[in-house]
């Protein structure tokens, strides 16, 4: 799809979930991607949200792509041995332990500077990722404790399980709100009007633009 389409219809699943389109930013799924399809698919059309999931990826598109306006967010597990390779990211979407967010502190400091978090909310499947939601609050705290700007929550849903999508995004929204924070990362390109229904700010869409 071409992305102002894309962010057209994003726009109408807000305007119909009784939203303000605003609050409701797209990141750029840019992973696998080569540098000139991340020109002509998204860079052209004058958008500079971009995510990748892997560490030296993200350092060698950062090499290739050094426009500053450019804001890129990181979406892949944090390990901590390639944490150096997110000196210049915009946000981390998945922070899902205390440790990590120690070992990112103490980044923060070498680099005068902090990446904004999310905390990656586990959603129940089958699947290793993310802070159990019973834990989220703590994690909250003490990485707050350690000095570092936590946003909101992040969560994936199931594929191919539209009412398992819809009810994990509601719940996440839910704890989202009870935690007071502001964003919410939640939907891809086979889910994101269900993402957006129930209150995510940033839809992350790789296939949907570059397939
Ligand atoms: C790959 C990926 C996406 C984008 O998924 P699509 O289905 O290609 O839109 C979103 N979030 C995370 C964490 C991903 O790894």
């Amino acid at each position: 799809m071409q992305l102002p389409i894309l962010l057209q219809d994003i726009e109408r699943c807000a305007r119909e979930a009784g939203r303000n389109p605003e609050e409701v930013r797209l990141i750029a799924v840019s992973k696998g991607q080569p540098v000139e399809a991340i020109q002509e698919k998204v860079l052209k059309f004058e958008h500079f949200r971009l995510a990748e999931n892997r560490g030296q990826e993200l350092r060698d598109k950062i090499k290739l792509l050094p426009d500053p306006h450019l804001e890129w967010h990181f979406i892949g597990p944090i390990q901590s041995n390639k944490i150096k390779y997110l000196s210049q990211v915009h946000t981390i979407h998945t922070l899902e332990t205390a440790e990590q967010a120690t070992e990112l502190a103490r980044y923060a400091d070498k680099w005068g500077r902090s990446p904004k978090l999310l905390i990656q909310v586990h959603n129940g499947e089958v699947q290793k990722h993310g802070c159990p939601p019973e834990d989220v609050a703590a994690l909250l705290k003490t990485t707050r404790e350690l000095g570092l700007t936590v946003e909101g929550l992040m969560v994936m849903a199931p594929y191919d399980q539209p009412e398992a999508a819809r009810h994990i995004f509601q719940q996440v929204s839910a704890l989202n709100a009870r935690l007071e924070l502001r964003e919410l990362s939640m939907g891809m390109s086979d889910d994101y009007h269900l993402a957006i229904e129930a209150g995510s700010t940033l839809i992350r869409i790789g296939s949907a633009i570059f397939l």
